[in-house]
């Protein structure tokens, strides 16, 4: 089966994929107000939530789906457990990931399917601005907002559905066999243009600078000759 994110469109009852799986699973958030309502305020960080990126919501997401399917089958669902499978039902590793859809099906609980039911930050993205018509405030001098990885992600996460599209083509016209069966690494490389070191976009971002002997506020900016 596919587990194609199809994001807005081709789900003719609900606004996209995440109010379909919200609806297959009645998922509540556990406080008063509804999915949408709570997902919303997360992500402006209204309601003295603080604010939430994309990949958290996803992820509360993804991980309150597993929770009330769990429970509904008698599966025990404790934060770390939940945490543990959901980090395997994502990985790329295809012998974890299938061992574990085996001790989900002796609980009568249907993995892949399951895994099918997660959504992508891209669609979430798409979810709160076009079905739910929500906006962040805008640059207010709030420290936490984290906008710049949630928009890294967001294009990440694109670029790897129109990277899968492709795959999806060249696999039926026969370009290029069973390339949907590969997985896809989307990585964003920054490198400094004296030295040519590479580093992650993430690990840049963590570490505060792209390479430490041309690029810090100390060494000024780099020399490009
Ligand atoms: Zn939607
Ligand atoms: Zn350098």
């Amino acid at each position: 089966m596919s587990s194609t994110d199809d994001g807005a469109g081709g789900e003719y009852d609900h606004c996209c994929k995440v109010g379909r799986v919200a609806d297959d699973h009645s998922l509540s958030p556990g406080v008063g107000g509804g999915v949408n309502e709570y997902l919303a305020a997360r992500w402006r960080g209204d309601d003295d939530y603080p604010e939430t990126s994309l990949a958290e919501l996803v992820e509360w997401f993804d991980r309150r789906v597993m929770g009330t399917v769990y429970r509904a089958n008698d599966r025990l669902a404790t934060d770390s457990r939940l945490a543990a499978e959901y980090d395997t039902l994502r990985s790329d590793d295809e012998v974890d990931r299938s061992l574990l859809v085996d001790d989900l099906a002796e609980d009568g609980i249907d993995g892949d399917a399951l895994r099918g039911d997660f959504v992508s930050v891209a669609t979430m993205y798409r979810h709160l601005t076009d079905c739910l018509g929500v906006s962040k405030p805008d640059a207010d001098g709030r420290s936490d907002s984290d906008w710049e990885a949630d928009k890294i992600a967001y294009a990440v996460e694109t670029a790897r559905e129109n990277i899968a599209d492709a795959l999806q083509s060249w696999e039926n016209k026969g370009t290029v066999p069973f390339a949907t069966d590969a997985s896809i690494g989307v990585r964003v490389t920054l490198e400094c243009p004296v030295c040519h070191r590479q580093v992650s976009v993430e690990r840049a971002r963590e570490r505060g600078h792209v390479c430490e002997t041309h690029m810090t506020e100390g060494a000024g900016p780099p020399d490009r000759y």
